[in-house]
Order: C-alpha cells, then structure tokens, then sequence
C-alpha cells in the first residue's frame, strides 16, 4: 500500500516530461535533446504534435516512459506551468527519483523478508510515502542523496535478510 500515486495521469500534468528528460538518438528517440530543453513537438498548449504517431516518427521511448506519477504531483504543486515557472523542472526531477524509490520499496513487498527486513522497509518507505503528500517546502528539506542511500543500502543487503534464501 502507497499513499504516493505512482503512475502516470497525463492529462492532469503541465508535459514536464516533455520538457524535463533528456534523451540521446538511438533507436527510442529520433533526436538527442538535453534535459530540461523543450521537445521540438511540444505545442503552445502544452501537448505532444505527434502524439498518435510517435512510433513511427521514431519517439517510441515517449510511448514507453512512465515518471512514476511525478508529473501530476508536482502539476499539482505549482499555479502556473513551466514556462512560467522553470523551478517546477528541478522539483519534477527531484519528485521522480523520490517515486523511484517509493516504487522500489513497494515493489520489496513481494520478496520473502524477514520481521527486520520487512521493519525496515517499512520504516523507510514511511519516510518517503507521506498521507498528504509533500509540499514545496517539505520537498526542499528532503535530503534525497541520503535517502537513496539508505534505500538502496537496504536492497542490497536483501540478499543476506531474506528469509529462506541463501
Ligand atoms: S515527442 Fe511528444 S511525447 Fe515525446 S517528448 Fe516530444 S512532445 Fe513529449
């Protein structure tokens, strides 16, 4: 259980993807863009050009890219759009890697833990998963750096916890 939505809901959020990512050519993406450069088939209105045909246009990476329901959150956030307000990129970034480990401790859930392992998951996903949500200010005082290396500590240790593995 997550109080955190982590996924995707386009159409209450400001294209930040669009805006926020960036991405090399290969065979996902037609072109390279930087991060936080505006896509070259992102409208006025703050949709996607060729958002029917983005396969065959060669954006099949934008067919497949989920921010893990960061888009809506920090849409959410913000009374304007990015243009408006270039903050909201860096809080989108910071929000996306937050839903990255919230998804990651969700997704441990399924693993065998034992009463620690399953302590300790949960103690760390309380600390990221807040009933309300997060703020602007609360947002600013998360030390993210430090929090992905107590999650990411906890799911490497997973192979020595995990009750009835070697
Ligand atoms: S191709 Fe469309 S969906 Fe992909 S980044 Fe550009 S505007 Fe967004």
């Amino acid at each position: 259980m997550t109080n955190t939505p982590l996924r995707a809901d386009c159409a209450r959020c400001a294209a930040l993807c669009c805006v926020a990512l960036g991405f090399e050519t290969s065979s996902l993406f037609a072109f390279r863009k930087r991060a936080h450069c505006v896509c070259p088939h992102l409208t006025a209105d703050d949709r996607c050009g060729i958002h029917a045909s983005r396969e065959a246009a060669g954006m099949g990476g934008c067919v497949r890219y989920d921010c893990l329901g960061a888009g809506q959150v920090v849409t959410a956030l913000f009374s304007a759009s990015w243009r408006e307000e270039p903050a909201m990129l860096e809080v989108f970034d910071k929000v996306r890697a937050l839903h990255e480990l919230i998804e990651l401790l969700v997704t441990a859930e399924q693993l065998p833990l034992d009463a620690e392992g399953e302590h300790t998951r949960g103690e760390l996903l309380r600390g990221l998963d807040r009933r309300g949500g997060w703020s602007l200010e609360t947002l600013a005082d998360l030390d993210l750096p430090e929090k992905t290396r107590l999650v990411h500590g906890f799911l490497r240790s997973l192979s020595g916890s995990v009750a009835g593995t070697g």
